[in-house]
């Protein structure tokens, strides 16, 4: 397998470059990088893609997503949720342990491992359990779920409540150098089926209070100082946290934090009309802790874009608001509404190849992220310019709850390449 790129805006987060050059795929590696002023090497009887108008990032990294299986096969299977991390850009995903059975042993993981290499879209790292069964009491055996493959800790979908249980599972973690990744909630306060403020109020829905988030950040930053661990916040979604997380990186703390594109893009008005695919946890906040969170990402303080793909079924997102499941599938539209981020200014292109590649790649330790010769050959491939109408029809996940269901977005993956392979090519 030998092919070129040419013509391309090469983004690498690796040597912090943005250059107009092409890049040279040679057995499953890059094999060459250059400029398009320097020329490429003789390539006779090499397939050529020449890729005007087009953007090379690394393989995007998604360090947060809910492949359902095994349990729930009919939202979402290992292959049908990593064909749509393919079509999305992204060449490698982290998977959260809420499955059933939960991820919280090594034969789980290493199911999860094999059932990913054998459908080959994508690199899945599993993420195990912080808690048996994610109960919140006991803790899994964080060494050897680490020895099969498993790559972080969480018990996402729910909170580790009890603070005692978080801080042992931070001092654990950090004996191994391991990484605890938490879904930060104050239990007592989530009783709501929305944000708490002027739209809940107008439908007659209960709400959750952004000190929900936000207490559960404070107190999960504080363990994370107190034992020194490595903690990474998922979902952000107020501006007290984000605050919070600020405060806490200029300590010193060892802290990491995510947003999802929903976050930036939505607020609760969204939800008007009752709409289940606008519903999620954390819920969709003001138009505040929008700009917050953006400027979160501006500045540094959330270091990476997550996806917190949720698939689910007809039958959980068809019913009464308060009684629907919580969640939105993700991994088709991160990439487009990512881009608006740069259209508008607010991130450079290479920006969003830090936040959607490099910096979740080495959060998760797994290598990755730059465009460097010799390394595999993990690529996405992006028209920052093309639309297209985002279709149930066309999707590969297996569910389709999304709010953009049915609208126009712009920019996508054209190409995915994993290891030199394409997993994902756009024709037309
Ligand atoms: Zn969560
Ligand atoms: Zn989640």
């Amino acid at each position: 397998m030998r092919f070129l790129l040419k013509n391309a805006r090469l983004l690498d987060p690796g040597n912090k470059t943005d250059i107009e050059g092409w890049l040279l795929v040679e057995d499953m590696n890059i094999a060459l990088v250059g400029t398009s002023q320097e020329g490429h090497p003789d390539v006779s009887g090499v397939e050529v893609h020449d890729l005007q108008g087009c953007w090379i990032m690394p393989g995007l990294v998604d360090m947060h997503v809910h492949l359902r299986e095994p349990g729930q096969e009919y939202k979402e299977t290992i292959e049908t949720g990593t064909r749509a991390a393919a079509a999305g850009g992204f060449t490698s995903i982290a998977c959260m342990p809420n499955t059933n059975p939960c991820n919280d042993n090594a034969a789980v993981t290493n199911f999860i491992i094999s059932k990913a290499t054998e459908a080959g879209y994508a690199r899945v790292y599993p993420v195990a359990a912080i808690t048996k069964g994610q109960k919140g009491r006991e803790l899994t055996e964080f060494g050897e779920l680490l020895a099969v493959g498993a790559v972080a800790f969480s018990d996402d979908g729910v909170p580790v409540a009890d603070a005692s249980v978080m801080r042992h599972a931070l001092e654990y973690a950090s004996s191994f150098n391991a990484l605890i990744i938490t879904h930060a909630e104050e239990p007592s306060l989530a009783t709501g089926s929305m944000n708490e403020g002027v739209v809940s109020t107008l439908l007659g829905l209960k709400g959750i209070p952004n000190a929900c988030e936000d207490i559960a950040v404070f107190r999960d930053t504080c363990l994370a100082e107190l034992t020194g661990a490595r903690l990474h916040i998922a979902h952000v979604s107020t501006k007290g946290a984000v605050e919070i997380i600020r405060l806490a990186k200029r300590r010193g703390v060892h802290v990491t934090a995510e947003t999802a594109p929903h976050y930036f893009t939505l607020t609760e008005e969204a939800v008007t009309g009752y709409n289940t695919f606008a519903k999620m946890n954390p819920p969709l906040r003001t138009e505040e802790d929008r700009i917050a969170i953006i400027e979160g990402l501006k500045d540094g303080t959330l270091d990476a874009i997550a996806t917190d793909h949720a698939p689910h079924s007809v039958l959980e997102k068809e019913k009464e608001f308060e009684a629907a499941a919580n969640g939105i599938i993700g991994l088709e539209t991160a990439l487009p509404l990512s881009i608006e981020l740069v259209r508008q200014g607010y991130l450079t292109p290479l920006e969003l190849a830090f936040k959607m590649s490099y910096n979740p790649s080495h959060i998760l330790g797994i290598g990755g992220g730059m465009l460097k010769k010799g390394m595999p050959a993990d690529l996405c491939i992006i028209d920052p310019n093309v639309t297209f109408t985002f279709k149930k029809g066309d999707l590969f996940s297996k569910s389709y709850n999304s709010p953009w269901l049915g609208q126009k977005l712009k920019g996508r993956a054209v190409m995915t390449i994993k290891k030199g392979c394409f997993t994902h090519k756009k024709s037309g």
